[in-house]
């Protein structure tokens, strides 16, 4: 079973080879962990390519975008798998019953789509009453989402709720919406700019300055969509999948079709013995 060469969405000219999973590699990556699931994806992604094919080059997949990632894995799992099939659960607010789903996960190809590179997007915002301008808007990296599984793994220490926690959940966030830009006088090295950039964002107007940002990032961040559908949420991406809607729901009222965020845990993707 051989996996066709993938184009990354983000930039389809750049196009990877995976080799076929071994039972070697399925010992390799035996004890996968829900905490390390973007750590252990870069070093699944980078394990497996076909470096002959690469000409000797490891395309690093800890610079793919977050969504570059996740298709991959779904690429490698719909390439391998017979029936590349996902149990799915949710409770009906009809119901008031769990239903369960067989989701056929080739079909998320109809979610997805892929450019030669994505819309180069500059933002100008104010930080404390000063204008700035031509800061770019980037996706999230595989390096960014390693480091904000890691934030979200030193929160979690915390009871839910406590005020360590809320501090930790405010980093997370903050940490993320940095990470997705680039100041044109920010500090050259990676982790001077990140800290930088986390200084000039805390010093900002909450209700003006940093909620326009916010939304100003979201909405640049909404026309780079790429690769198959997927939400990021609280450090993890959900699938997102349209299902037949449950009778009962269909008879209230609602569509005939339901949009399910499936979990996408990286222990379902990754083979393993
Ligand atoms: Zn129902």
């Amino acid at each position: 079973m051989n996996i066709p060469p993938y184009p990354r969405p983000s930039s389809v000219n750049d196009v990877v080879h995976f080799r076929t999973p071994t039972v070697e590699d399925g010992l390799l990556f035996c004890e996968l962990n829900e905490e390390q699931e973007e750590q252990n994806t870069t070093q699944f992604l980078n394990h497996i390519q076909n470096l002959d094919k690469q000409g000797g080059k490891l395309n690093d997949s800890l610079y793919w975008t977050g969504e570059d990632r996740r298709t991959a894995l779904w690429w490698i799992f719909i390439a391998t798998q017979e029936l590349p099939t996902a149990a799915v659960s949710y409770e009906c607010e009809h119901c008031k019953e769990e239903h369960y789903l067989d989701v056929n996960l080739a079909e998320l190809a109809n979610t997805a789509t892929a450019v030669k590179a994505l819309p180069k997007s500059e933002i100008t915002c104010f930080i404390a009453g000063e204008q700035v301008s031509k800061i770019k808007v980037q996706p999230l990296n595989g390096a960014a989402c390693e480091h904000i599984e890691t934030l979200r793994n030193i929160r979690d220490q915390y009871a839910y709720q406590s005020i360590e926690w809320r501090k930790a959940d405010t980093e997370m966030t903050l940490t993320e919406l940095v990470h997705c830009l680039t100041f044109p006088n920010q500090p050259s090295d990676q982790d001077e700019a990140l800290n930088w950039k986390l200084e000039r964002i805390k010093g900002m107007a909450l209700d003006t300055e940093f909620r326009t940002l916010y939304a100003q990032v979201e909405s640049e961040l909404r026309t780079m969509r790429h690769g198959i559908m997927t939400q990021y949420k609280d450090g993890r991406f959900l699938l997102v999948s349209n299902q037949k809607n449950c009778s009962a729901a269909v008879e209230a009222g609602e569509d005939q079709s339901k949009l399910l965020l499936l979990p996408f845990r990286h222990n379902d993707f990754i083979p393993t013995l």
